[in-house]
């Protein structure tokens, strides 16, 4: 059937707007907008994809990197309600957990043992807040807060031989400060700049750490302090497409202002059974493809863009040519907390797809070789500690089989 007219020229409008794109070496937020409204067209998306793919091989080639990680949820509890999450819980139930520095050493030196080089701490935010129990179980353990907890146990991860890298919903500051002396990266993902979402009935309704301002917040005052850090958007939680580009453009300002920005994630939500968003559809994956590529563009050729390969496990080629470098912590011994219905690849598996899409799969440290390679990104020690680590590339040296091999041979 012949294409009709408004498709042929939304079609040769598309081809214009990438080559533009791809010129200035930046997409603006119309040209975004209108790229986003028609991602459902393949004559749109798939010049899209293509333009993406050109500027991430000119500005990172084909390496595509993965972070082997062991996820540590040092507490489930959480003083906000995400429509979303599965993650939090509440003191009085069964999962709720909080761990103590000695499950931590434990957990530790089963990722080393595994060849893991990235202790992802993930946990709620101020949960002390909300939580009498919590506060008193703190106590017990001569603590005053959620964060001291998390200071003695990135600090212990780090002695142990793993580079710490956190998320742990908004900090201040100082806190931030406290917490670069073992970490490689911190992290917070910006979500969305939607104020909508805050509203009643919204995904962030009952949560007062997911305020956009509040969270740029803390990416600016990272940056004031040169953390190289980890943001990104979430896809599908009921916001807009100039929403999305708006988050992008937020993003990208950030890391024009600070530096600091040393990857982006483009993250789709996954409805789960027992949540209120249970009925929500989310993204599919030429969609998210389609962000990815947005991402990409909106970013720039030398940024690092990741998707979780965990959320589109039979999509990884078309991920590969959408535009991203970077496949983000990929654990041998732990579930994905968030999406724990999505199990990781095998890297083995990550690596033989990535080879025959012509990527090379490398493995990094929580810090991207470009911070490493300047100083003040990094506290002395942690810095020092990732530059033994690593090769003249600034990624770790391939592993006697490659990235792929077995954990026993990482090991
Ligand atoms: S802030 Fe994070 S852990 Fe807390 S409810 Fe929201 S998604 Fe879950």
């Amino acid at each position: 059937m012949d294409p009709s007219p408004s498709m042929s020229s939304d079609a040769r409008q598309a081809d214009r707007l990438v080559a533009e794109v791809l010129a200035a070496g930046a997409l603006e937020r119309s040209a975004g907008e209108w790229l986003a409204a028609r991602l459902d067209d393949p004559r749109v998306r798939e010049p899209l994809l293509e333009a993406a793919h050109q500027a991430r091989v000119a500005g990172k080639g084909r390496r595509v990197s993965v972070s082997r990680n062991i996820f540590i949820p040092l507490t489930n509890l959480c003083r906000d309600r995400c429509a979303y999450c599965t993650f939090a819980r509440q003191p009085d139930d069964p999962a709720a957990h909080t761990y103590t520095l000695d499950e931590v050493g434990e957990a530790v030196s089963a990722a080393l043992g595994r060849g893991c080089t990235e202790a992802l701490f993930c946990l709620g935010d101020k949960p002390e807040i909300a939580y009498r129990a919590h506060r008193e179980w703190l106590a017990e353990q001569g603590l005053r807060s959620t964060v001291e907890l998390l200071l003695a146990a990135c600090a212990l991860a780090f002695e142990q031989g793993i580079f710490p890298h956190t998320n742990a919903g908004i900090l201040r500051s100082e806190e931030m400060q406290a917490l670069r002396a073992s970490n490689a990266s911190l992290g917070l993902m910006l979500e969305s700049t939607s104020t909508r979402l805050r509203e009643k009935g919204g995904a962030h309704y009952y949560c007062p750490d997911k305020d956009p301002a509040v969270r740029i917040r803390m990416h600016e005052e990272a940056g004031v302090l040169r953390i190289p850090f980890t943001s990104g958007l979430l896809l599908g939680i009921g916001e807009s497409d100039a929403d999305r580009i708006d988050t992008l453009l937020t993003i990208r300002s950030l890391a024009d202002r600070y530096g600091h920005i040393q990857e982006v994630i483009v993250q789709p939500f996954h409805p789960k059974a027992d949540t209120p968003m249970r009925g929500v559809e989310p993204l599919r994956t030429e969609q998210v493809a389609g962000w990815v590529a947005l991402a990409r563009l909106a970013l720039g050729p030398e940024a690092n863009v990741q998707a979780p390969p965990n959320l589109a496990p039979d999509a990884l080629e078309l991920l590969l040519r959408s535009g991203l470098n970077d496949w983000g912590g990929v654990s041998p011994l732990t579930l994905d907390f968030i999406n724990p219905e999505a199990p990781w690849p095998e890297l083995a598996e990550l690596q033989r797809r990535s080879e025959a899409s012509g990527d090379r799969l490398v493995e990094r440290l929580p810090v991207y070789p470009e911070y490493l390679a300047t100083e003040g990104f990094l506290a002395p020690a942690v810095r020092e500690a990732c530059l033994a680590r690593v090769d003249a590339s600034g990624y770790l040296p391939p592993r006697p089989t490659g990235p792929g091999c077995t954990d026993e041979e990482a090991a």
